[in-house]
């Protein structure tokens, strides 16, 4: 098989080790002879799964019984329902900070709960850059954040001090570095940026912020009842826990967050210095926020676009070029690419510029 360079921004790559683990699951799971998705979701084997995913969840992130782990359907865009449904009260308030394409969809979504506050935004500046400086209301039910800006390649380099519920869109970088996961009340993640295939998303909630608003849900967006459930209120999206479970295990054997917050670091840092050293290309993001998972640059020449797509093609490398709504190109650096891959990515670059700098 022909080694490729994997730098898709989602769904994202995932360690080989993983894929062939699942394979095997879906043709004899733990020596069943049955198939992970042809058992029952309340047999001891799949419970085992999921009683061991929840709890990697919260050794990883380090926080303690306060907390509840739950695998839910739907997606990240879900959950921009969810946390207004479940937290944003009838007369009460939610304060958004809108860094991008998903922070305006939370927070059309919030507006169709209650009432919002943007309490700070980039979009003036097409979203290249963190707000910093602003006021969050006290009397605000919750502050929402997204702490990495899949599309624009910005990032939260650290979290706001806030005294009310912090609630954080984190679904593609969770698990990419150190956090204070205790400063959170609330944390999602759909699971196909950084942490296994689409399916299944990933709420972390704290669980006294929850069941205060007096409104009546329907059971299924209900955080109390998925909580009580075990997370198995219903059938549980098996197969993506499942390879969410390897991968959180491939990062604790590997050596867990410091670990590969190390490799995440060498990465970014390898590939901004090639793109701030190269005469050809330019940066998209303020330097000061700029994402290690995401990293946006131009082609200052757009007519050398065909000939740097030619040659990545040729190098293997896929999947870096930007979102269709900013263009350019992007490289996501998730966790499961290796150095190497960067390297790859920066020699074409390179070759591009002594062809035609
Ligand atoms: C991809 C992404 C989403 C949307 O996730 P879905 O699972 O497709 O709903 C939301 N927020 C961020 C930050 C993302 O990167």
């Amino acid at each position: 098989m022909k080694q490729v360079h994997n730098f898709s921004a989602g769904p994202g790559i995932l360690p080989k080790d993983v894929l062939e683990q699942a394979s095997k699951a879906c043709l004899d799971f733990d020596g069943l002879g049955l198939s992970l998705l042809e058992i029952s979701h309340r047999s001891k084997n799949f419970e085992r799964v999921m009683d061991a995913s929840r709890e990697l969840v919260k050794t990883l992130l380090n926080v303690g019984s306060d907390y509840e782990v739950l695998f839910l359907g739907g997606g990240a865009s879900l959950q921009f329902g969810m946390v207004p449904l479940n937290l944003l009260s009838e007369t009460g308030v939610a304060a958004y900070v809108n860094t991008g394409v998903w922070s305006t969809k939370a927070i059309a979504e919030a507006q169709r709960v209650g009432k919002v506050e943007v309490i700070a935004s980039s979009e003036a500046e097409r979203f290249s850059y963190i707000p910093s400086g602003y006021t969050i209301p006290e009397r605000a039910d919750y502050l929402h954040i997204t702490s990495n800006n899949t599309i624009y390649g910005t990032q939260f380099q650290n979290f706001p001090e806030c005294s009310i519920p912090l609630v954080c869109d984190m679904s593609s970088d969770i698990f990419s570095r150190p956090i204070n996961a205790s400063a959170f009340d609330l944390i999602y993640a759909g699971a196909q940026k950084n942490m296994g295939p689409a399916g299944c998303t990933m709420v972390l909630v704290k669980k006294h912020v929850v069941g205060k608003t007096g409104r009546k849900l329907l059971s299924m967006l209900d955080y109390q009842v998925h909580i009580k459930g075990g997370s198995m209120y219903n059938t549980p999206p098996v197969f993506p826990i499942y390879v969410s479970y390897l991968t959180l295990s491939w990062l604790k054997a590997q050596g867990g967050i410091a670990w590969i917050d190390a490799l995440n670091q060498k990465k970014a840092d390898l590939l901004y210095a090639e793109i701030d050293r190269n005469t050809l290309f330019t940066g998209t993001a303020r330097n000061d926020s700029r994402s290690r998972m995401n990293v946006c640059f131009l082609l200052q020449q757009q007519q050398l676009e065909s000939t740097f797509d030619n040659l990545c093609k040729e190098a293997g490398i896929s999947g870096i070029r930007g979102h269709r709504d900013v263009g350019g190109y992007r490289a996501s650096l998730y966790n499961a690419l290796p150095v190497s891959s960067v390297q790859a990515l920066i020699d074409v670059m390179q070759h591009l510029e002594n062809q035609f700098a």
